[in-house]
Order: structure tokens, then sequence, then C-alpha cells
């Protein structure tokens, strides 16, 4: 019997590398990472740490007059997911709601982030929703954030949305009243809000994430999250010129997309930066570039829905034909991804071994060029270099592309900082942020440490919903989701959900975000024109769709993930415990679910939920 190693010299003779070594190296990385405290090692932004994720730096705090009112519709969140359900319900009519939102304006992600560089990878021709609708040409094929911004705010108007809007306010809880079929949200600025139905559009990245480093409230200097960016103390913009930092030792924490885009303009002006790094992002090419009006004008009708279908399939290894966006991600994914297993299948192979192997080894030659465009960039500091290599598998993180970051640690007042022997910054104190046993004493300490993506359910919301008798929604998904499509659940009438669990996810999530909204709105409009008041999901549907998603999301992924260094893709390395597979997407994918909610549309019995 041939071993593992002669399979491999059989079937890669060519090799310059040896896989073995390489997955054996992936291990050790991951498991010097790997932290007993899993998820628990990060804390909320609460109590004193509140200020992290309650402070606006973008808007002075506005006085009103609290509100009494009923309304059909209250949608929670004004980011992309409740602005599409805002504009979906405007498409069908439905003009008699609010939307909630804590900010000074819609956008969610991309009213908060507004760092320097923000740029959204996902290319903008897919990003950027309903470009024919609003007739508008993104200027680039990846947008920075002011564009993504400004497109926010064009769909707003172009809906008429912003007199639906109840900007700066927050939510305090929201509770079904059985008497009078609504839900009554009250919030924090005092209003009382009684609605037919409620969405629930609060999205997967609105909290701010903060590591339990001890002492993090001890530091007295200047401190801030990405998300909250404060341009009074750095000076300049989203576009750089942060002038007021030439005299400041400034700290970033975290090493992640986020950190990947502002560390080139922090390392430009500060007078000193230490990058505390405990895991390297893979930085891939950017390569943006301006749009082609001639091509743009020339795409036909349709042509949005086809671009991000063909994207979503490529990424999931499903197109065998052209490949439309054509970047990074779909680069790696017909490289390395599902798309080998599929394309193997599809011409009649069938030793899945192999498969598997073939799709591993494409992965190491991947990351060798990652590891090789490090070297590259950094040609002269051995030692940064080394640090800023990714030893685990391509997707295991977030990919990331950027064409500036690397070299910033070509910079003399550049310091990177590797934390991954103490699995993280040891301590922060009065002055500064203590690693590897020395105190690196500094004026600013910037969290680029993430958001509340994958932990419990309620702690990304902070408030709770309680549908029929009381019952809190998470209580009833206490040991993780349970929904119909991931859109509603049983025991909390006219109540829906956009989101990330138990539905079609997609990276290109505003699109996902409209398809559910698509959805949801559909759902309202046919309790109205049937006359009924409340509409409920079924308790055995919802147990039907919950096996569903955990029979889909199978051991091939869990497998995967095991084998990856920490992070939130693998819920910091606890993957396969608890709600993780039941928390899981529909595994066939979005398209996959798009086409099923469809035929559930066009079958037209609502087969799952109660009308009454
Ligand atoms: P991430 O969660 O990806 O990164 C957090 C960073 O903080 C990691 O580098 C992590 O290290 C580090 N960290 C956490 N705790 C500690 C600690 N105790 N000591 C030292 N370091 C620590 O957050 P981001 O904000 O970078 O990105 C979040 C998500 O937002 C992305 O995955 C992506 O989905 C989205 N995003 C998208 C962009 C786009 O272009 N579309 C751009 C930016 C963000 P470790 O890796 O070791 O855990």
């Amino acid at each position: 019997m041939s071993t593992e190693q002669d399979r491999i010299q059989e079937m890669f003779p060519n090799l310059d590398f040896d896989p073995l070594a390489l997955r054996e190296k992936y291990r050790e990385e991951r498991d010097k990472r790997l932290r007993d405290d899993g998820e628990s090692q990060y804390v909320e932004a609460a109590d004193e740490l509140a200020h992290f994720s309650d402070d606006d730096p973008y808007a002075e705090p506005a006085e009103r007059e609290a509100l009494d009112l009923t309304i059909e519709v209250a949608i929670i969140g004004g980011g992309f997911s409740g602005l599409m359900a805002a504009a979906r319900l405007k498409e069908r009519g439905i003009s008699d709601f609010r939307v909630i939102e804590a900010a000074a304006d819609f956008g969610g992600t991309w009213y908060w982030n507004r760092y320097p560089g923000a740029q959204c990878d996902i290319e903008s021709y897919c990003y950027l929703p309903l470009l024919e609708e609003t007739g508008y040409m993104p200027k680039e094929k990846y947008s920075y954030a002011p564009e993504i911004y400004e497109h926010v705010q064009r769909i707003g108007k172009y809906f008429d949305l912003y007199p639906n809007a109840l900007f700066q306010t927050r939510v305090r809880e929201v509770r079904w009243l059985e008497e009078e079929q609504h839900w009554r949200i009250t919030t924090k600025q005092g209003d009382d809000i009684r609605a037919r139905f409620v969405i629930q559009a609060t999205g997967p990245a609105n909290r701010p994430k903060l590591p339990g480093i001890p002492g993090i409230g001890d530091f007295r200097g200047h401190t801030f999250h990405t998300a909250r960016w404060d341009y009074d103390y750095t000076g300049g913009d989203h576009s750089g010129g942060l002038t007021k930092l030439a005299d400041k030792r400034v700290a970033i924490i975290g090493t992640g997309a986020t950190a990947i885009q502002c560390v080139p303009f922090l390392g430009e002006h500060a007078q000193d930066l230490y990058v505390f790094q405990r895991t390297p992002s893979s930085v891939d090419l950017r390569g943006n570039k301006p749009t082609d009006p001639e091509w743009y004008e020339g795409l036909e009708p349709g042509w949005q829905r086809e671009r991000r279908e063909n994207f979503a399939s490529t990424l999931l290894g499903q197109n065998f034909g052209e490949d439309l966006v054509a970047d990074g991600w779909t680069d790696i994914a017909r490289r390395i991804g599902i798309s080998l297993t599929n394309r193997a299948a599809d011409a009649g192979a069938i030793d899945i071994e192999e498969v598997t192997l073939r799709s591993e080894v494409a992965d190491f030659e991947k990351m060798n060029e990652i590891r090789s465009r490090v070297d590259a960039e950094v040609p002269d500091d051995g030692q940064a270099a080394e640090a800023l290599k990714p030893w685990y598998r391509q997707f295991c993180k977030r990919p990331t592309f950027n064409d500036e970051y690397l070299a910033t640690f070509n910079r003399p007042n550049v310091h990177l900082v590797d934390v991954s022997e103490s699995q993280g910054v040891e301590r922060i104190t009065e002055s500064g942020v203590v690693a590897n046993g020395t105190l690196y004493e500094v004026d600013c300490i910037i969290f680029a440490t993430g958001f509340e993506i994958t932990t419990d359910a309620h702690r990304r919301v902070d408030f709770d919903t309680l549908g029929r008798g009381g019952q809190s929604l998470y209580e009833h998904w206490k040991d993780g989701f349970r929904t119909l499509h991931g859109l509603a659940s049983h025991g909390f009438p006219n109540w829906f959900t956009i989101g990330i669990n138990q539905n079609g996810l997609s990276v290109n999530m505003t699109g996902m975000f409209d398809d559910q909204a698509v959805h949801v709105s559909y759902v309202i409009d046919q309790v109205r024109q049937r006359n009924a008041q409340t509409v409920e999901v079924d308790a055995e549907a919802e147990e039907a769709w919950v096996e569903q998603i955990i029979a889909l999301a199978g051991a091939g992924a869990t497998e995967f993930l095991a084998e990856c260094t920490p992070g939130y893709y693998n819920r910091e390395g606890q993957v396969g415990r608890g709600a993780n597979m039941q928390n899981s997407p529909y595994a066939p994918g979005i398209n996959a679910f798009n086409d099923l909610l469809r035929t559930w549309r066009e079958k037209g019995d609502l087969a799952g939920m109660t009308l009454s």
C-alpha cells in the first residue's frame, strides 16, 4: 500500500515544496493560537467600554420630542439590509413605515466605517445595489467608502425614504402585544411605537468587538475603534492627510481586512506606528481600475442580476462558463475552491480523496505566492517579512487585497509587533500596550478588532425581542437560530429578520440582503392583500428548516475549519461545538436559495406559515 507521500510524489512529480511539511507547519501555527476561552476572549462594548460603540464621531446629538405612533411596519436598522427592505416595501406601495436607525443617516457599515482607505473588496458592479434603476456608474471596479455611502443616500432619495427615517434612535425593547396584535417598540429616546410588522435588519457587523485584554479600560491616552474613526484627533479624512499624528505614537491592535486598509495611512503620518499582529492576513493584489464608460453603457438590461449570479456560482464552483467578475475572489475559487471538486465530479472523476488532495496542493501553491509577495514587498526586513507570512489555508480567514499594506513595513517609523506566542496582546496599562514583556508607550490605541459577527445572537444587538407569551427571541434561539428560511420564527408573528444565518449567504452581502428584502416584502404584502391580521411560521416548518440546514452543512466544512487557524470563521477554533452547524447558511448557496424562495412565492400558498 502506498503512503500519502508516495501518492503525492506520483500525482505531483514536479512540486518544489513538501505538502506534508506545510500541512504540519499550518497545524503548529494553528495550535500556537488556539485559546481555551474561544469566543469568550472578547468583551462587549458595554458599561465602561460602551463609548467604543455608542459614540458617533460623525454627528452632533439631536434633540427631538418623543414619538407616540402607530404604523404598519417598523424596520430596525438603516444599513443596506434595512434600506433594501424599505425600498422593496415602497415598490409594493407600502409607505406607512419607519426605519429606526442609531446613526444620523442610512448606511450602517458604510455610515460607521469611515477609516482612511476604507474600501469594499467586492466588485462595485455587483456590490452597489440598484445600479440599473438609479442609472449610476461606479467610478472604479472597487469602490471606496465615500462612494458607497453616497450610493446609499442615492437609494434613499430615489425611493423617497428620508421622510420614513427615524435617525439617532436606539431601540430599547420590542414586545408583541397579543390583545392589540401589534408590536410595541420602545426606544432610548422615549418613543413608544406600535407596528403591525417588524423587520429586524440590524446587520452582521453593527457592534464593534473588543478583545478582553487585561487593563483595556485603564489606558489614559486617546483610543477608538476603527468603526468610529476620530478625525478630530488624527486630522485628515478618508483619503488620508492624518497630519495631526505627526507627533503621535500610535498603536493599532489587529491585522484583519480593516487594518490592511488603514495601516498604510497611519504609517505615512504617525511619528511611530506599532502594529500588534496576532495572525497575519493573506494580502493579495488589489489591482483597482477605473470603470470604462463605453463598456458600462453597453451592458444589456438585467446585467447586474446576471453578474451577481455569475459571481456567486463561480465562488461556489458551479460556473464552468465565463467568469464575468474575474478577480482575486473568483481566481482563488476557481483554483482551489469547491470548483475543483465540482469540476472533477462533472468530468466523471470519482476519487474524492484525489480531488481533496489536489485542492489542498493548489491552496499551498496559492499561499506560497502570497508568502512570496511578502518577500518581494518587504525585501530589507527579514524579521518583519517572516512574521507577515500567513501559514494557513486561503479560506481560513477572509482573504484581503491591498497594494500598499505590505510595503508600509519598509518605513523606519513602522514597527510590527508579533504577539502570536502570547496569543494576543498581554496587557494594556495607563500609558501603553504590553507585548512580549515590553511596554510600548503610546499616545493612541486604535482597535481594529472587528465585529460581533458570529458571537451569541443577543450580543449582536443590545435589545430584547419578546414574542407570544413574553418569550425572548434569544431564549428561543438559545441553542442556535430557529427560523424558516432564516427570515422568521415560530412564536414571533409578523416579525422578520434579514441576516446571514440559515439563508443563502454570499460575500456580496448587499445582493443577498436585497434578495431577502424582496421576499419579506412579498410576505407582508400577501398578509395585507389576504386581509389577514398576522402571519406566523409553523413550529413544524421551522423544525424542518433547522434540520435541513444542519444536514446540508455537512461534515466537510467543519473538518476544513477545524484545521484552520482561529478566527471568527471557525468561532475562534471551536468549530463544531454548540450552535455552529445550526447557524450555518443554506449550503447549496445563494442562487439555489433564491430559486427555492422564488418557487415558494410562485406557489402562493405561504407554505410553512399560518395566516390568521
Ligand atoms: P477581524 O475580525 O477580521 O480582525 C480582527 C483582528 O484583531 C485580527 O487580526 C485579530 O487577530 C486581532 N485581535 C483580536 N484580539 C486580539 C488580541 N487580543 N491581541 C491582538 N490582536 C487581536 O476584523 P476586521 O475589522 O478586520 O474585519 C471584519 C470583517 O469586516 C471582515 O472579515 C470582513 O467581513 C469585513 N470587512 C470587509 C471589508 C471589505 O472590503 N468588504 C473591509 C474591512 C472589513 P487574529 O486573526 O489572530 O484573531
